[in-house]
């Protein structure tokens, strides 16, 4: 899942990018207001992460901003304890929670899948499609009622997948989520490798290749 997080912080935003990526979100980093929008309609984003005190702009500005032209990105507010006010405000404005720094990554993983949830208008956590079931509280996956059996990264990846239903995922944005950056493991068949697995695993036909681009997640049952 790819979010969006706009903090002027560099150390903040450097450990909520490498904190949420290990718990398997795609993060971008941008260090205030200018150009957020252009990088919303362009990006791929299922939420935006915004902190409030940034170098050029009250964030609530680009809250409204956003909620006045129709944009419901699901958006998590970051504000500071003492920011009472702003958190009101921004909630009125049509934010969809905030956490209060400093956070624990953990919380805000939980409250960023609560908010994508909510959009998508699932009570749950647990994923389904193709014939699969996968709760991620439990790493259980069930293909036709039937539990299957896989490795962590395989998890990682279905997970991811799952998630993103119905789009495809470049072979750069899978390598870099769950394989690291380094030219090396870019180069590899790694991510083949699994990918692999993952069909050997849960049918062919749930994970499709799509050619000199990357791969999506199909779900032939659904409408
Ligand atoms: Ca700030």
């Amino acid at each position: 899942m790819n979010i969006l997080l706009v903090e002027d912080d560099e150390l903040l935003a450097q450990s909520a990018c490498l904190g949420l990526g290990q718990r398997g979100f795609v993060v971008d980093w941008m260090p205030g207001m200018n150009g957020v929008r252009e990088s919303l309609r362009q990006g791929d984003y299922r939420c935006l992460l915004l902190d409030l005190g940034l170098p050029d702009g009250d964030g609530l500005v680009l809250l409204r901003n956003l909620r006045e032209q129709g944009d419901d990105i699901p958006v998590i507010i970051i504000t500071a304890s003492y920011e009472l006010d702003k958190r009101i405000r921004g909630l009125e404005l049509g934010a969809d929670d905030y956490v209060q720094k400093p956070y624990s990554l953990d919380e805000l993983a939980a409250r960023i899948r609560a908010v994508i949830r909510r959009m998508d208008g699932r009570s749950s956590n647990i994923l389904q499609g193709a014939g699969i079931r996968f709760d991620p509280q439990s790493a259980q996956v069930e293909r036709e009622g039937k539990a299957v059996h896989l490795s962590p990264t395989e998890l990682k990846l279905l997970r991811y997948f799952m998630e993103n239903k119905g789009k495809v995922l470049s072979r750069e944005r899978l390598l870099r989520t769950f394989l690291g950056d380094s030219e090396e493991d870019a180069s590899s068949n790694v991510l083949d490798v699994h990918i692999h697995h993952l069909r050997r695993k849960l049918g062919a036909q749930c994970i499709k290749t799509v050619r000199g681009v990357g791969y999506l997640f199909l779900d032939a049952d659904a409408p």
